[in-house]
């Protein structure tokens, strides 16, 4: 069982780094804090060389300072190891612990989040920092939760890594033969004859890098890089599960964490095994429709247990300075991501960070305490008017998930299938196209979750899946008992085509689907972005289409709609299969929003699926446990009238018709 985080009070604060500033500044902000309702402080997060100054010298009386300021204040601590920022004198000690990127280029000692994840100097070092940590904090109840290293980032390709990878593919495959034939090795006659042949697959072994550093778009043996990205998440799970280890021989019911930001190719739901509760970090951008940042919230709650609260662990309360173009949030908007969160399922509005860092890259962040010092400023009183609201939220809607009963297929591992091999589209980004099918249920105020292929299908109704292309036998079992036993699936083009080792299913695609299904893909085209087809519904309707043009032959299926042009003019493009107690729908291109819409609406129709409630177009209704979320998305003041007279938990009191000013919201029950 996941251990979970029981809180007396959505958490509200931040990062906080005090290693920053003098002491005499400490007392200061901790006034301020207390004035912006601030009650948990993450601590630690870059102070490795603060905590081990050198080789085995610990000095833990700075964090005891600040501890005890903050504690004497009421405000709890959310503890981080320190681990995603070595000191310079480990790297001087061993410079195999600076990763080596997918160039071939070892890095040298500078930004945080370069070290190798395999490097036995680091695993040590980190074994002995995090164990001192716990067993001088073991007995500090003020600590909430410990957050393990820090946002995961870019893969290594040093020479001990490549040598680890052997292992653990022999570990795997057993033997040479059976990984030569599953990954069909015999083409271009790059067989190997031992384990030992294999090389990390960088720019130097292979045809063309992406320019993220992340993966392939053209590999020669797609298999050997969507194993070395599954390697990979292995060895971050592992650096998690040892930190979590070192703190638990101390702090028995410790509950650990990572922020998760979801960049490159990890794994984000295996690495969660080895941790107790899942945390997100969330920085939506201004002009991103709000379905966005929605999508990661719905995929947060997924992560352990389905539909299982989470920690927000980071936001910005204004710039993110990394942005190309640094906007300020405008008024009302840090309450409205934040609120926004928790309608999702989050437990916690914390921001990075609490004081403006003085110098350097996050100089221009947006910070709860600005340069100013005081709290004077628009944005320290929409936090206080914040931290209020939050004061105000009944404890036991921490416990409450959004118990939809849809949910759409966003899964880390096929996201490496679809991604990485050569495909007849070169640029093809798996989110996206799970996004494009997501954005329906967003704006029609239906709750979803947002899933892996091996989680729970039952509690479902529906269960969309764009684009399983790269799909485990074992998992269209899941699908078919899904729809054998009354479910609605939704597959697309490009999906049913190779097995977990990049192998092609023969016999006709969609493969293991092709039953469900009922219709095989006999051609599958490709089109740019300016060519376009179009879709014609047998019920008169008609959309634009484009993108993969899936050419069907049907077998049990019934066609639901036909293409408008092309050689395959007036040939099926989406199709219908009942199947057991179910039914599959087959969406065979790409349809335009406006037919993304039509083929859902029919969907949802006929699953009796129902929007939590009717809203003008600017607001979003979710629904977490009994309490009903308004957000207003707009800069313009909104009336929406409520179906029968609810209680307004902010403003207490009951009412028929909320009013919503600009990026504003109510919770009501
Ligand atoms: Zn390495």
């Amino acid at each position: 069982m996941p251990k979970s985080l029981n809180l007396d009070k959505f958490l509200f604060g931040g990062d906080y780094s005090p290693e920053q500033w003098s002491p005499d500044v400490w007392d200061k902000d901790i006034e301020l804090m207390q004035d912006l309702g601030v009650n948990a402080v993450t601590l630690n997060v870059h102070s490795w060389i603060f905590d081990e100054p050198s080789d085995g010298v610990f000095d833990f009386s700075w964090l005891d300072g600040i501890i005890a300021k903050l504690k004497k204040s009421g405000i709890g601590i959310i503890m981080a190891t320190g681990t995603t920022a070595p000191p310079s004198w480990l790297y001087n000690k061993d410079n195999d612990i600076l990763k080596t990127d997918i160039k071939g280029r070892k890095f040298k000692y500078g930004v945080r989040e370069r070290f190798c994840p395999t490097s036995v100097t680091y695993i040590d070092a980190v074994k002995r920092l995090v164990s001192k940590l716990a067993e001088h904090y073991a007995g500090e109840k003020s600590i909430l939760l410990w957050h393990l290293n820090n946002e995961l980032s870019g893969f290594c390709y040093c020479e001990h890594c490549e040598k680890e990878f052997r292992k653990w593919l022999e570990a795997k495959y057993k033997n040479i033969d059976t990984l030569n034939r599953r990954w069909c090795t015999a083409m271009w006659g790059r067989c190997y004859t031992s384990f030992d042949d294999i090389v990390a697959p960088t720019e130097l072994n292979e045809l063309y890098v992406d320019v993220d550093g992340a993966g392939f778009d053209l590999d020669s043996l797609p298999t050997e890089a969507i194993e070395y990205a599954r390697f990979m998440s292995d060895c971050c799970e592992n650096l998690f599960a040892i930190e979590s280890e070192c703190i638990r021989r101390y702090i028995p019911d410790a509950i650990c964490t990572n922020n998760y930001q979801f960049r490159d190719r990890f794994n984000y739901h295996t690495i969660a095994r080895a941790l107790d509760v899942i945390s997100l970090d969330i920085y939506p951008n201004r002009n991103d429709p709000p379905y966005e940042a929605c999508f990661n919230l719905d995929i947060a709650r997924n992560f352990k247990e389905q539909d299982n609260p989470f920690i927000i662990m980071e936001m910005t309360p204004n710039h993110a300075s990394w942005a190309p173009v640094c906007h300020t949030k405008r008024p009302g908007e840090v309450a409205r991501i934040a609120i926004n969160n928790i309608a999702h399922g989050a437990n916690s509005a914390l921001y990075f960070q609490i004081r403006r860092t003085p110098a350097g890259f996050e100089k221009f962040h947006g910070a709860m305490i600005s340069h100013s010092g005081h709290l004077d400023t628009r944005i320290a009183k929409e936090l206080q008017q914040l931290s209020s609201d939050l004061r105000k939220l009944p404890l036991d809607m921490q416990k409450y998930g959004l118990d939809a009963r849809v949910a759409i297929i966003h899964d880390w591992d096929e996201k490496l299938g679809v991604e990485i091999p050569c495909s007849v589209q070169k640029n093809i980004d798996y989110t996206r196209e799970v996004k494009h099918y997501y954005r329906y249920f967003n704006e029609k105020n239906i709750n979803i979750d947002v899933i892996s292929l091996d989680q729970d299908f039952s509690r479902y109704s529906v269960i969309i899946a764009p684009v399983v292309c790269m799909l485990k036998k074992e998992y269209a079992e899941s699908f078919d008992s899904f729809v054998s036993n009354g479910g609605c699936l939704v597959l697309t083009y490009y999906s049913g085509y190779t097995d977990e080792c990049d192998y092609m299913y023969l016999g006709g695609q969609p493969g293991p689907l092709r039953q469900i299904a009922g219709l095989w893909v006999e051609e599958l085209d490709a089109l740019s972005a300016k060519e376009k087809n179009t879709i014609r519904f047998t019920d008169g309707y008609v959309c634009e289409s484009g993108w993969m043009c899936d050419v069907l032959r049907l077998e049990s299926a019934k066609p639901l709609a036909y293409y408008g042009s092309d050689y395959y003019k007036d040939s099926p493009c989406l199709t219908e299969n009942y199947y057991g107690k179910g039914k599959c729908i087959y969406i065979g291109t790409k349809p335009d929003d406006g037919g993304v819409d039509h083929i859902l609406d029919m969907v949802v129709k006929e699953a009796e699926l129902v929007p939590v409630m009717e809203t003008p177009k600017s607001v979003s209704a979710v629904k977490r446990g009994p309490y009903l979320f308004l957000i207003n998305f707009s800069e313009d003041e909104t009336i929406v009238k409520l179906p029968n007279t609810m209680h307004d938990i902010l403003e207490n009191n009951d009412t028929c018709s909320v009013s919503l000013k600009a990026n504003g919201y109510a919770i009501l029950k």
